[in-house]
């Protein structure tokens, strides 16, 4: 759902269900898949041929790339991506054990068992065919014009979870981080991102091409004759067209201050009088408030013009698209195909559909996030673990803490904020202290669809539902099993699930050099969105509000320049660069995150007599296990895609773009000045 600010994260993308590594703690079972453990630091990973001061992520990586292609149904493939395929594997048998009808399963077995057996009786899914969506088209088709269509709009979005039209929801007040409030933001496009629409390139013009022709299809598949869907399809992309050029940049929604606009129910309805709002939460059961935040005012002026100049059969059309678009995964298997085409195929450019099992398997973590996500901790996360990673993140803000108290450009005025921001921030490891209970949803073992409906329609209240009431600080964003982490500034929290912490991102059995070097980074990285350009506007509270003197946010944002200026450099694919004003903060995080794990490293093994393994010495390790966290092969088509709306900049430029900045780096491996690795100590970034 929505928030002011997006969560900053260490991964690519937040795959839901991603990371469950269980290297023999699943044995029991001989049907259970007993996962490979791959060590933290694999030497057969790397390609040693390449010069490491020539091109580091080759020689971290060259071996990975090689020896891991990427496989027909995914976009890309990666450590993080495999991890993921893994652990499908693995839920994939506790699922179908909890899936057998057998008396006796407690409430949760039956939960996630009952709603991955509906979602994997295929047969019974072709048969409803469209059947599922015919009440909310013939909903849709009842509308006599736009006065009415508020209300549908607001059901339509509790039931898909989907931004039609625009995204409705809860979010802290950026003001006062203790209050939940109301909060609108804009939304409605069907391609990945307004650039889509507005811009006048060969690539861009050919994915508007092809996003015609899919609508279209979708509409023929739901009984429309081709001159009518074709029709309807220019409809959809001109009303689209509109809502991408009212719409804020992802750059402009880097800046808090633009997305900050409070206001009252009278006031939403001063803005937008032809949307009847009243109707619309109303509707939605939302609780009564005084106050809202609309991120982007201008984005619902456009809506309400729109809803004046546009006759209704548009919205109508525009609606019936979404519904059935947004539905299309989860009906028979025509939609399914159609979905994948367009979506991950031409869009991404993966080759084949994935198996079923590995799509329902996601989708129960998913939609029953934290039911799988128990059955998951009671296996995986141990008290030791989690004792032996809060060690490492203590050591990482004690590093953090001496490095503001070390740096010579900011004044003690502000060191004294930033410290209490630091020591305000909360430590979240492995899973929350309290599971969400599921037992209100009516769950069937024969309704795939009603299933997923049930369980979105219960996320959808439960976060409307946080309207008015104070934060929860135990709540999680993620599901335990992800394999990511993040730094959410409203909170003022650093987040790690348990499936993070696992071999081999963070793995027991190895030395400390290769762990701090990649978990020991994400924890850093993490750590650093709080003092990033952006997550550094946010305070200790996590409320909006400056506590820098000028002088010092102007050195801060020279030194955020360099950052920026440096990955402005590189390509993403073909001759496009990265976005580096879309990435300033990961980069920063990237950055500052390898120096803190590199600090604390240092303390945490201070007085140890640290030995040369593998003709690795132990500074050289430390920085192989942080590349090797990254390695990776990507399509052309998904990197295209990335480059309009991954915040993250391409791997290899994460892991280079790092260590040219760090001095220790060049040390370890006796690189000279000149190499490709080294930058001239003069043109160092340091932003922390
Ligand atoms: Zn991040």
């Amino acid at each position: 759902m929505v928030h002011f600010t997006k969560r900053m994260s260490r991964g690519c993308s937040l795959v839901w269900l991603s990371g469950l590594w269980i290297a023999g703690l699943w044995g029991q079972n001989p049907n259970q898949p007993v996962l490979p453990y791959s060590p933290s630091l694999n030497l057969g990973s790397m390609e040693r041929s390449v010069d490491p001061c020539v091109d580091f992520y080759h020689y971290a990586c060259g071996g990975w790339q090689k020896q891991n292609p990427i496989p027909p149904d995914q976009a890309s493939w990666s450590v993080y991506g495999k991890l993921y395929e893994d652990n499908l594997k693995f839920l994939r048998g506790i699922l179908e054990e909890a899936g057998k009808p057998a008396s006796g399963r407690d409430t949760v077995t039956r939960e996630i068992g009952d709603f991955y057996a509906a979602c994997m009786d295929e047969a019974a899914v072709n048969q409803r065919g469209i059947s599922p969506v015919r009440p909310q088209l013939d909903a849709i088709a009842s509308l006599k014009s736009t006065k009415e269509i508020a209300p549908l709009v607001s059901r339509l979005q509790l039931a898909y979870g989907e931004d039609l039209l625009f995204s409705s929801g809860s979010s802290q007040d950026p003001d006062s981080s203790e209050q939940e409030i109301a909060e609108l933001s804009q939304g409605g496009l069907g391609l990945p991102d307004r650039d889509y629409y507005v811009k006048d390139e060969a690539r861009m013009r050919e994915a508007r091409d092809h996003y015609l022709q899919h609508v279209q299809k979708v509409l023929q598949l739901a009984g429309e004759n081709s001159p009518k869907a074709k029709q309807d399809a220019a409809t959809v992309m001109r009303l689209e067209t509109a809502f991408a050029k009212a719409s804020l940049t992802r750059v402009e929604q880097r800046d808090p201050y633009k997305l900050k606009h409070k206001m009252s129910p009278a006031e939403l309805t001063q803005l937008a009088p032809n949307f009847n709002w009243t109707a619309f939460y109303r509707e939605g059961g939302y609780p009564k408030f005084a106050v809202l935040n609309v991120e982007e005012p201008d984005f619902f002026k456009e809506i309400n013009s729109l809803l004046a100049s546009e006759p209704i059969e548009n919205w109508k059309a525009y609606l019936r698209y979404h519904v059935i678009d947004a539905a299309s995964p989860y009906l028979s298997s025509n939609f399914v195909d159609e979905n994948f085409e367009f979506h991950r195929k031409y869009l991404h450019g993966a080759k084949e559909q994935q198996p079923r099992w590995k799509r329902c398997v996601s989708y129960t973590d998913h939609n029953l996030d934290d039911a799988l996500g128990q059955a998951y901790v009671a296996k995986v996360f141990s008290p030791e673990l989690k004792a032996s990673t809060l060690d490492m993140v203590e050591r990482i803000e004690r590093a953090m803490e001496l490095r503001i108290q070390g740096l010579d450009w900011m004044s003690s005025e502000t060191k004294e904020q930033a410290l209490a921001k630091l020591h305000g921030i909360r430590n979240k490891i492995g899973y929350p202290d309290k599971w969400r209970d599921y037992s209100p949803i009516k769950l069937s073992r024969d309704n795939f669809f009603s299933d997923i409906q049930g369980t979105t329609e219960f996320e959808s209240h439960r976060q409307i539902n946080k309207i008015g009431k104070p934060v929860d600080h135990g709540e999680w964003q993620v599901p335990p099993p992800t394999v990511d982490a993040y730094y959410d500034p409203q909170m003022n929290d650093i987040n790690f699930p348990a499936g993070v912490l696992q071999p081999p991102l963070y793995d027991p059995k190895t030395d400390a050099a290769p762990n701090y070097g990649n978990t020991g980074g994400t924890i850093g990285h993490e750590l650093t969105h709080g003092f990033d350009d952006e997550g550094s506007q946010f305070d200790a509270k996590g409320n909006l509000r400056n506590w820098w003197t000028k002088e010092d946010r102007e050195k801060f944002d020279s030194r955020t320049k360099c950052v920026r200026g440096q990955y402005a450099q590189y390509i993403v694919v073909d001759n496009i660069h990265i976005n580096s004003a879309l990435t300033l903060g990961e980069d920063v995080a990237d950055l500052g995150g390898e120096i803190l794990a590199y600090m604390a490293w240092k303390d945490a093994t201070k007085g140890q007599n640290l030995q040369t393994t593998d003709g690795l010495t132990p500074d050289q390790r430390f920085f192989i296990g942080f590349a090797q966290w990254d390695c990776a092969n990507q399509r052309p088509e998904d990197l295209r895609v990335s480059a309009v709306t991954n915040p993250h900049s391409p791997p290899e430029h994460r892991i280079n773009g790092v260590v040219v900045n760090m001095p220790e780096f060049a040390n370890a491996f006796s690189c000279k000045q000149g190499q490709p690795m080294t930058k001239a100590p003069e043109k160092i970034c340091k932003v922390w």
